[in-house]
């Protein structure tokens, strides 16, 4: 799967809608102190399903639509679409969160499941916990993590842990 363009509003400090388009290869993100970097990551990780408000720098999942500045109000929503490859096709996937009424996600324009979401991520060593996806406190966590930890880590690098979703997903079925 590749990621080919990112289109936030709402989200943290992208209060005005940002497309961004991601050529392949590295990419880098540069910017003064502040700029929103980290908050371009998270709203990627977000996308494919992170649910801990912790690890989006907030107390609940609703610190991450604009909470408005001196300037200008705050919004009532957030929404981050993923734009896609994936065998030749694209694919949009995307994640909305309403104050008062929790996210939803669509995967080309149908209404599905968070773990809907999780399962077209979990093969493609992405995912919202993918070791190729590096915050700056995740580094610590690397380096700190006890071996059944990282053992995950790498079985998520290596593109084999979507097996165990698609399995406890099957069984429980
Ligand atoms: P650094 O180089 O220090 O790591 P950065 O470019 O990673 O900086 P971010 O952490 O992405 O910066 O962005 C921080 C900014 O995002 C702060 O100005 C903060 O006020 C703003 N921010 C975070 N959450 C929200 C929110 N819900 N609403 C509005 N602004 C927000
Ligand atoms: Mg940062």
């Amino acid at each position: 799967m590749q990621i080919k363009r990112l289109r936030i509003s709402g989200f943290k400090s992208f209060v005005d809608p940002a497309d961004l388009v991601i050529e392949p290869g590295l990419t880098g993100v540069v910017g003064p102190n502040g700029c929103g970097k980290s908050n371009l990551l998270e709203a990627l990780r977000w996308t494919m399903g992170e649910n801990s408000a912790r690890s989006m720098r907030g107390a609940g999942m609703e610190d991450v639509i604009f909470a408005g500045t001196a300037t200008r109000p705050p919004r009532d929503f957030a929404e981050v679409t993923i734009l896609a490859e994936r065998e030749g096709e694209e694919t949009e996937i995307v994640r909305r969160i309403e104050r008062g009424a929790g996210s939803a996600y669509r995967i080309d324009g149908r209404d599905v499941r968070a773990k809907d979401v999780a399962l077209l991520f979990a093969d493609a060593a992405t995912g919202a916990h993918s070791p190729a996806l590096v915050s700056q406190n995740r580094i610590g966590a690397v380096i700190a993590a006890k071996p059944a930890e990282r053992r995950a880590m790498l079985e998520e690098a290596a593109g084999i842990s979507g097996l165990h979703v698609r399995r406890r997903d099957a069984e429980t079925r």
